[in-house]
């Protein structure tokens, strides 16, 4: 099928290839975990660049995450060579950031508009509101109604939303909403403005196309209206961010709105081993919103059983985590390697960067990391969160904006240097705690800064754009601690799901009532979390967490028996169970 094969397309199977070689016109590709949709889009890109003579600046990638965005860049780059630098790979937000900079005279915004964060949202409310309590009760119901739609029914909350906007303004601030709103009523509102985007970017692809909210849909509406190059993958299955307003329904009314567009189905999982995939296919079951779904496990050679571990309670189980991910590492011989790579597996060793642990809430990373860490396994935490609520990271960027005039110096010297201000600065009263915070901000930002060079105004751009995992580095050699939410569309050898317990995953909150469709999200994230392993996967709970007795996520007993193995806890060797019981 496809375009008479060869060329850059041959890194794909058959269906994928037919897929990325569709000529002109909207496409619906819907496949599961696995199966190479993000990999299917990259390659489509290059090859309409290389093969299509479609100039590489009149494409648009939008991605789910700045991360995926990279990725993406760094694949393009790979496949297509320099000219890939002129694709523009974003994220609906960063567009949203370029359209209000390219046009930000037609929205009365300054010159050196900024994006406000939550702090100076608060500061802002508060004048308007004239009290901080209720400040902070307001932030997210009004980041609802105007994500919500563009006209709202509520008076009392308009008219509040109208004060904040104003006030805002006023500022020369936007935030975070206003970067997807102000596009969104720019392109409805301004004929010449949409006209000239849809010149500029006339072949769209959007990768995690289940999870858009009802703005992100009408902003791809103008840019791609049902005739335009427009290239949508995604997984129903795979929604996750309805708590955050996203809809899957739009997903699902694709050939509805696009009735030209083909629909392309994957079948073949790449990534997991086969009880994996069974296992994943028999979670999701109960709930799933793709009928007739087809997933083969390509990876037949690969057959570990779904690990499940019940323990006593959080410390025990990160306890578990840890053991099994030493011994996964090749046992107490992999301390004395400096890069952590061994050879356990069989199949090259495994190393720190190739095991993942997830969980639903980012309170549940602590106990985790303090395990980690007491073992001496190096960490890289990250929630979906974004950056600037982490503590000390706004502090950081504050400083940095302060001492901007201050030299040329590699942007990530300069986040030392202000890091080290801050910290001076705090004295001696929690002197140790506010250093440990603020340094830990300086890790989390590093991967970030050291690519801005000596652009500190981008890079403080970035920040205040960036989610948590952004700035997971894939080359760091650490073990990546992550909310589930935050391992969208990533992928790991060995993959740990801690915290699987009725009240936790799913989560819902003591004594409330469990709405049907936070449960049916909930299934879906742990189908996610699932899927995320290529060779290992172990699913564990505890009986006791929070002083409250717990009991088995009931998710746990949707997983087929046939392909699961109960695990006791890895007995440790002589030397370190010696040095535990000295401490
Ligand atoms: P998700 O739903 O989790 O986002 P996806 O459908 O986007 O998954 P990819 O991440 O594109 O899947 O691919 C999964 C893995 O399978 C990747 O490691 C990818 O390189 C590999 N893969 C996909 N297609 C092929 C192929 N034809 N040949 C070899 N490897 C492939
Ligand atoms: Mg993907």
């Amino acid at each position: 099928g496809g375009d008479g094969g060869g060329g850059v397309l041959e890194g794909l199977d058959p269906d994928q290839r037919a897929a990325a070689g569709v000529a002109e016109g909207p496409l619906l590709i819907v496949a599961g975990p696995g199966t190479g949709k993000t990999r299917t889009v990259t390659y489509r890109i290059a090859h309409a660049v290389l093969e299509r003579g479609v100039p590489a600046g009149e494409c648009l990638a939008i991605t789910f995450t700045r991360r995926a965005a990279d990725e993406m860049a760094e694949r393009l780059r790979g496949l297509v060579g320099a000219e890939a630098d002129d694709v523009t790979v974003a994220t609906f937000h960063s567009w949203g950031m370029w359209l209000l900079r390219s046009y930000r005279s037609r929205l009365g915004l300054p010159g050196e508009f900024e994006v406000a964060d939550a702090a100076r949202q608060e500061s802002v409310l508060t004048e308007v509101l004239g009290d901080q309590r209720s400040a902070r009760r307001w932030q997210a119901e009004l980041s609802r109604f105007r994500r919500g739609g563009l006209a709202g029914d509520d008076a009392e909350v308009a008219e509040v939303a109208q004060g904040y906007v104003t006030a805002l303004r006023s500022r020369g601030l936007v935030d975070y909403d206003d970067l997807i709103v102000l596009s969104v009523w720019l392109l409805e509102n301004d004929p010449e403005v949409a006209a000239e985007c849809r010149r500029r970017f006339r072949w769209i692809t959007v990768d995690e196309y289940q999870d858009v909210d009802e703005l992100q849909y009408r902003l791809l509406w103008v840019l791609a209206p049902a005739d335009a190059n427009v290239t949508v993958i995604g997984d129903p299955d795979q929604a996750i961010y309805g708590f955050r307003g996203a809809d899957v329904g739009f997903f699902l009314r694709f050939e509805r709105d696009y009735p030209t567009a083909p629909v392309v189905h994957l079948g073949r999982n790449y990534r997991s081993g086969r009880n994996i995939v069974a296992g994943a296919l028999s979670a999701i079951a109960p709930e799933t919103l793709v009928t007739d779904r087809v997933l083969v496990p390509e990876r037949s050679d690969s057959a570990h059983r779904v690990g499940m571990h019940e323990a006593a309670d959080e410390r025990a189980e990160a306890a578990y985590v840890a053991r099994t991910a030493e011994q996964l590492l090749g046992g107490a011989s992999f301390h004395a390697m400096d890069s952590g790579r061994v050879d356990g597996d069989g199949h090259g060793g495994i190393g720190f960067s190739d095991i993942a642990v997830l969980y639903r809430t980012d309170a549940q990373s602590r106990a985790v990391v303090n395990e980690l860490s007491r073992c001496g396994l190096p960490v890289q935490k990250r929630s979906h969160d974004p950056l600037v609520a982490r503590a000390g990271v706004q502090e950081l960027v504050q400083e940095l904006t302060y001492a901007s005039s201050a030299g040329s110096a590699a942007v990530i010297d300069r986040v030392h240097t202000a890091a080290e201000a801050i910290v001076e600065r705090s004295g001696s009263g929690g002197y140790e705690q506010r250093s440990a915070e603020i340094y830990r901000a300086v890790e989390v930002v590093s991967p970030l800064a050291r690519r801005f060079g000596t652009d500190v105004q981008g890079f403080c751009r970035e920040v205040a754009l960036g989610a948590e995992v952004d700035t997971l580095d894939p080359r760091a050699d650490a073990i990546s601690v992550l909310t589930l939410h935050a391992a969208k569309g990533l992928e790991f050898p060995v993959v740990f799901i801690v915290g699987c317990e009725d009240g936790v995953l799913p989560l819902w909150w003591p004594g409330s009532e469990v709405d049907p469709a936070e449960l049916a999200e909930e299934r879906r994230l742990f189908f996610v979390g699932m899927t995320r392993a290529q060779e290992r996967l172990y699913l564990t709970w505890a009986r006791r967490r929070n002083q409250r007795d717990r009991k088995a996520s009931r998710f746990l007993s949707d997983v087929d028996p046939g392909v699961v193995a109960r695990e006791e806890a890895p007995r440790r060797r002589g030397p370190r169970s010696t040095q535990l019981s000295l401490m």
